[in-house]
């Protein structure tokens, strides 16, 4: 733009010579954007940093390159650090930078946590070669000032572009190898190792995106029946997701998944849109209802603004708090950061009441019974279908049952699908029951006529006869 306005301008006005400087400018800005150094390599450790590596990985992937990927991941990495402290962990690092770019004479890449990469175009040779000189290398120490230090590596191959379907496929093989578990070999082949639920996930994590843009969740509730009223007086609310590819996915794929990678916040808020509007359109009163119950997710709870803007929210729809209960799993409960404990704690006193979810499932479980303000104990499938099948399974149910009742805590079994398991709970002291034996999850209206038909079934029989 500037150079033709500045040829323009020469045109008319012949004697100013702006055309050529013009271009000068042009260039220098270009120069100084693109040559900013900074913006390729590590400052710290002197090597290419990831948005190269990314850079690079794009380009070989678009001419159809082959080289090998050396991955290297400093195991030990946390543990140094806890020890020694950031610097020394850094000199050592900076260390290890310098010995692979030495004996590779190639380009090293420095990813963050600890991974470094070595692209080899030189073949095959050469980059067995250089594995076998890296791990004898880190047999020995490693000086971080006046220490010596033992550090673990693990190495990884990928011979591109052979091993990997895609782009994101090099990343998969990454993240495997940083979370092999200590027992498995140091040096690993990506030809041997099968990326099957690394790519199921992206493909998860596509269609929960999709979703959430063409609306393919719906929340389905699933009765819970009083055990000692004999009706359907809550229902917990569980999200669906239909993608027109890939048909059903559960949400125990994809809630973790989504989790990870903060989505959750968003699927946070169609949950609870789409449960108040159910409240908001159904007088759930009249149907026997007391209250329904709703998953929350820890990063959600673990948001600053959490508890105030669920509030509002309740406000907005003109939802009575006690008709709300959120249940929370134990596994968040046990490792409660303070911020989870101040978000229950304010909802709690604006009249919400809490279920400890999956009980049975984690550890520390009666240390979590008593710090939260929690109503209602869940207790786990896997629980109940031990103590069903298992004489110490029954103990350990029924002391827990003892103990959560002398805290004062009402008792949820959930997954009951037998007539058996009703009759032994019911002995036990369970006061609500969860499960396929009375109805799976369904959708909203379908839920309403199930609670109307079980609920009012006397008036039912009585109308029929
Ligand atoms: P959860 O909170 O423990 O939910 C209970 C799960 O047990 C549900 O699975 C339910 O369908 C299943 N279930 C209930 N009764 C029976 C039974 O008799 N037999 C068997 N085999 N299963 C039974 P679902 O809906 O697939 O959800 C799985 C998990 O996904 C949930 O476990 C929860 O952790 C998560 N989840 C589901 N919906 C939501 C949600 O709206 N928000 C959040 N944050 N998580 C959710
Ligand atoms: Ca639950
Ligand atoms: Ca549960």
């Amino acid at each position: 733009g500037l150079v033709a306005f500045a040829s323009i301008l020469q045109t008319i006005y012949p004697n100013l010579f702006v055309q050529n400087f013009a271009i000068a400018v042009c260039i220098l800005t270009f120069y100084v954007l693109i040559q900013k150094p900074e913006d390729a390599i590590d400052p710290q450790l002197e090597v290419f940093n990831s948005k190269s590596f990314a850079k690079v990985l794009d380009m070989n992937h678009r001419r159809n390159t082959e080289y090998t990927l050396i991955v290297c991941h400093i195991e030990d990495a946390r543990l140094i650090n806890q020890m020694l402290g950031t610097a020394k962990m850094d000199l050592i690092l900076k260390n290890i930078a310098a010995f692979l770019e030495n004996t590779s004479k190639q380009c090293v890449f420095y990813l963050g946590s600890s991974t470094f990469v070595i692209t080899v175009y030189s073949g095959r040779n050469e980059s067995f070669r250089l594995l076998q000189t890296i791990e004898k290398r880190f047999e020995k120490p490693w000086s971080a000032g006046e220490n010596s230090i033992s550090v673990s590596i693990r190495l990884m191959d990928i011979q591109l572009p052979d091993d990997i379907q895609s782009i994101s496929d090099v990343y998969n093989y990454i993240d495997y190898l940083k979370e092999l578990d200590n027992r498995q070999k140091w040096i690993v082949s990506a030809r041997n190792v099968n990326l099957q639920d690394k790519r199921r996930n992206i493909e998860i994590e596509q269609c929960t995106r999709r979703a959430l843009d063409e609306h393919n969740f719906e929340m389905y509730y699933q009765p819970i029946y009083n055990v000692h009223t004999g009706k359907i007086e809550s229902a917990e609310a569980l999200i669906r997701l239909r993608d027109p590819e890939f048909g059903f996915i559960s949400p125990a794929d994809f809630i973790p998944l989504a989790e990870r990678t903060g989505l959750i916040l968003r699927i946070g808020d169609f949950i609870t849109s789409s449960i108040f509007c159910f409240m908001k359109n159904n007088d759930l009163q009249t149907f026997g209802i007391k209250y329904i119950e709703m998953n929350l997710s820890v990063i959600q709870c673990m948001q600053e603004s959490f508890a105030h803007d669920f509030i509002s929210k309740i406000e907005e729809y003109g939802i009575k708090p006690e008709m709300l209960n959120l249940e929370i799993t134990e596994t968040a409960a046990v490792n409660s950061p303070k911020i989870l404990t101040k978000n229950i704690t304010s909802l709690n006193r604006r009249g919400l009441s809490f279920s400890l979810d999956d009980f049975g499932t984690g550890y520390s479980n009666i240390r979590s019974l008593l710090d939260l303000p929690t109503d209602i104990i869940k207790f786990d499938k896997s629980m109940i279908d031990t103590a069903t099948t298992d004489e110490n399974g029954r103990l350990v149910m029924k002391s827990s049952i003892v103990m959560a009742k002398n805290l004062g805590k009402h008792i949820v079994a959930e997954g009951i699908e037998t007539e058996e398991q009703i009759k032994l709970f019911t002995a036990m002291g369970c006061d609500y029951f969860q499960g396929y034996y009375f109805s799976r999850p369904l959708p909203a209206q379908d839920f309403l006529s199930f609670v109307r038909k079980f609920n009012f079934r006397d008036v039912y029989n009585a109308n029929n006869a």
